[in-house]
């Protein structure tokens, strides 16, 4: 049973900052503005920012809530911390890390491919994702070949199959689209289609996928547990990854 209570927060255009609590303690993923972030906070004092990535869509708030709420930690990749390339990073993070955190642990992924630095946050059955997995899709290889952009999507997909996974953008439809022109009719990729566009007329989020629906409607790691050899997988994953790059 899971202790933590996340809250979805839209940012932007398409962009998720998440509100994370448990036992007392409060941390913002990803606040890509501070305005939506400070509304959804109300009354609650955040101990930490937590964030997947230096993009600006996802540290763009940092500032402006670091000042509203002086004590606040600033976690992130060491990569980024050593680029300084997130704004007020306190703490300088790196694969297999555990930080005690509100009677909980928080595990760190290191997932290179959309950049350098990136980071998935792991705590009582829920990852934070940012750009690396979305549902349905993934994050553009900006700083990472193929190769690693697979293996860290692996890294989140060998986590427990019910694993809430948070991730960076509501691309989900357009996603799911492309995974049916890409890769023809697949039953289950349909199901989870009608699923979230009824989702989304209702003006709700698509935000938390599983680890067990992404290894069933993801073109691009779908047949990445089940394919035997290795470099097939990858190529793929490769082929999928250029055709929605040019899509
Ligand atoms: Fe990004
Ligand atoms: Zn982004």
């Amino acid at each position: 049973m899971s202790t933590l209570h996340v809250s979805p927060i839209p940012c932007l255009k398409d962009n998720y900052a998440y509100l994370v609590e448990t036992d007392g303690a409060c941390a913002v993923v990803d606040p890509s503005e501070a305005g939506p972030v400070i509304e959804a906070l109300g009354d609650r004092q955040p101990h930490a920012l937590w964030l997947t990535h230096h993009h600006w869509d996802h540290v763009g708030g940092i500032e402006a809530l670091c000042e509203r709420y002086p004590a606040l930690e600033v976690w992130g990749s060491a990569v980024d911390a050593q680029r300084g390339r997130i704004p007020k990073q306190t703490r300088a993070l790196g694969h297999g890390d555990q930080l005690k955190w509100g009677g909980t642990t928080v595990d760190i992924l290191h997932t290179p491919g959309h950049t350098a630095g990136a980071l998935v946050y792991v705590a009582d059955g829920h990852a934070f994702t940012g750009d690396t997995l979305f549902s349905g899709g993934c994050g553009r290889l900006f700083e990472g070949t193929p190769e690693q952009m697979f293996e860290s999507l692996l890294a989140i997909l060998t986590l427990p199959p019910a694993t809430c996974l948070w991730f960076g953008h509501e691309y989900t439809i357009a996603n799911l689209r492309f995974a049916l022109a890409y890769g023809g009719p697949h039953p289950e990729t349909t199901q989870r289609l009608h699923h979230v566009e009824a989702l989304r007329q209702a003006n709700l989020p698509t935000t938390p996928s599983t680890v067990a629906t992404e290894l069933a409607t993801n073109i691009f790691v779908r047949t990445a547990l089940t394919e035997a050899r290795r470099p097939e997988a990858i190529a793929h994953f490769t082929a999928a990854r250029n055709a929605k790059d040019t899509a």
